[in-house]
């Protein structure tokens, strides 16, 4: 009897932490383990990035091909996510129609490298919604940790990517940008800071 009692915890655990339309770790899960690992990178001075994803005129889908196709889309990006990350990494649903993967022991550049193959393969998706071919593209943001602790909360490294994931937005979607935190001082002209 305790060893059900266990069991069923365990099966309520993993739906508490699942978002259930895509099956990625939810918002709450993400929070915990982004702030598991932000607290470890920081401590240790290993590398931690963090990819943002906003699915690109995700409303137009909706408007054009209904809700339900919608979700379809949703799901077979959670798919593409999942496949793309290594056991060590989580992909999570953020909320909406916006997705958050955190890569561990990964620097900036790697994540970059990481977030333009995620980027392709979302793009290369034909999905077949009641004989219709859907297609969709993400904007990236990424930031990463390096050595330099200039992020020195979890929450910082996350507007850092929002941040990327606007500026990918403004230069015309279906793109990565990356967060380049001392661009602001380098330069003097803010009009060519990347994000
Ligand atoms: P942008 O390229 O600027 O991101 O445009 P967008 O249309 O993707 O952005 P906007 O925030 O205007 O629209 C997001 C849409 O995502 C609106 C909302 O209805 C849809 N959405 C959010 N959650 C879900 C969901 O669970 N299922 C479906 N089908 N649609 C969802
Ligand atoms: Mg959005
Ligand atoms: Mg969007």
């Amino acid at each position: 009897q305790v060893q059900n009692i266990q069991r069923e915890v365990e099966t309520l655990q993993v739906k508490a932490s699942t978002d259930a339309l895509t099956g990625l770790a939810n918002r709450g899960h993400f929070t915990e383990f982004f702030d598991e690992q932000f607290q470890r990178a920081h401590a240790l001075l290993r590398p931690l990035a963090i990819l943002f994803l906003d699915l690109d005129h995700f409303k137009k889908v909706n408007d054009t091909y209904g809700h339900d196709a919608g979700d379809a889309v949703l799901r077979r990006v959670g798919k593409v996510l999942r496949s793309s990350v290594r056991s060590i990494d989580l992909a999570a649903r953020y909320g909406g129609e916006e997705f958050a993967v955190i890569l561990t022991e990964t620097d900036a550049a790697a994540a970059a490298a990481r977030a333009e193959t995620i980027r392709r393969a979302i793009a290369a998706q034909h999905i077949e919604v009641d004989n219709k071919v859907i297609e969709v593209t993400a904007s990236i943001g990424v930031a990463g940790t390096d050595r330099s602790r200039i992020f020195a909360q979890s929450a910082q490294l996350i507007g850092a990517a929002d941040r990327a994931v606007y500026a990918a937005k403004a230069a015309g979607r279906n793109c990565v940008r990356v967060f380049r935190p001392r661009a602001d001082v380098r330069t003097t002209k803010p009009s060519s800071v990347p994000v």
